[in-house]
């Protein structure tokens, strides 16, 4: 069985699109073995259609040195789950949690060296990567592609490059609403040697699915890629 871990709320900040950043302190000394790109799994206690706790995973979007201090990024959505539920913590409120959890890490180093990493992320995606990219990517090395939702701006373009390493190699934000399949066949074809880098893709279930068969159809090495969905929107039923 898992471990079920405590921590306090010390600080929120409310983002101008919506979200909220909930700086939180573990309840125990000993502080969660963490690593950049995995989450943890939020029990809100509220209770879900068959009557059991709604739980959610939301990725660690800061941990401090010793693992007893981290924060959460929530984007606040139109839904009366958990997205909601962590937007109205307050200083003093209880989280509890499960994890960290999940293998989107950095890809171990292989013995020919591959010329960097060229990374996707879709919507809130951009959480899980956020960790990689200043922690262990080679940033002159790295290529982020960000498509972010321009509704709910839920991080805006400048506190995402204030959160970036400042020397990467290319950094592009577009906005996921004129997202389409077009626009996926179009960056396969631009950006057929990435096939030879490693591959991140995170965030929108259908758009990281898509870009990640292309690539792998190209000619990409299944075990040179990390995928994580964050969520499957119903509208681009793709
Ligand atoms: C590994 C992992 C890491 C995650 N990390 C984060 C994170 O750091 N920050 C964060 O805000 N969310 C993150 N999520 C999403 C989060 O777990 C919840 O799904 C989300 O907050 C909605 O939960 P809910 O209970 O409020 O609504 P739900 O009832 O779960 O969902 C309501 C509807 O919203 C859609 N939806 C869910 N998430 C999104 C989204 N981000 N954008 C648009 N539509 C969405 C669902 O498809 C569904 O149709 C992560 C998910 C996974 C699997």
């Amino acid at each position: 069985m898992s471990t079920i871990h405590f921590a306090a709320v010390r600080q929120t900040l409310r983002l101008e699109g919506g979200a909220q950043l909930l700086r939180c302190h573990m309840e125990s000394a000993q502080g969660l073995a963490y690593e950049p790109g995995q989450y943890i799994i939020i029990n809100s206690g509220l209770p879900n259609a068959e009557g059991k706790p709604l739980k959610r995973a939301y990725t660690l979007f800061a941990v401090n040195e010793d693992g007893t201090e981290f924060s959460l990024l929530a984007e606040k959505l139109p839904s009366a789950g958990v997205s909601v539920y962590l937007n109205e913590r307050e200083v003093g409120d209880r989280l509890q949690f499960t994890g960290p959890w999940g293998k989107f890490k950095t890809l171990p180093e292989t013995d020919t060296p591959v010329p960097g990493a060229v990374c996707f992320a879709f919507g809130t995606g951009i959480n899980a990567l956020l960790g990689l990219l200043n922690r262990n990517l080679p940033a002159p090395k790295t290529h982020l592609f960000w498509f972010r939702d321009a509704n709910t701006a839920f991080m805006s373009d400048v506190c995402l490059r204030d959160h970036l390493p400042h020397n990467l190699h290319e950094l592009k934000i577009e906005d996921l609403e004129a997202y389409s399949e077009e626009r996926a066949q179009e960056l396969l074809a631009d950006l057929a040697w990435a096939k030879d880098h490693d591959l991140y893709l995170a965030g929108e279930g259908h758009w990281t699915d898509g870009l990640a068969e292309g690539f792998l159809a190209l000619g990409a090495q299944p075990e040179r890629m990390r995928r994580e969905v964050f969520y499957r929107s119903p509208r681009q039923g793709v």
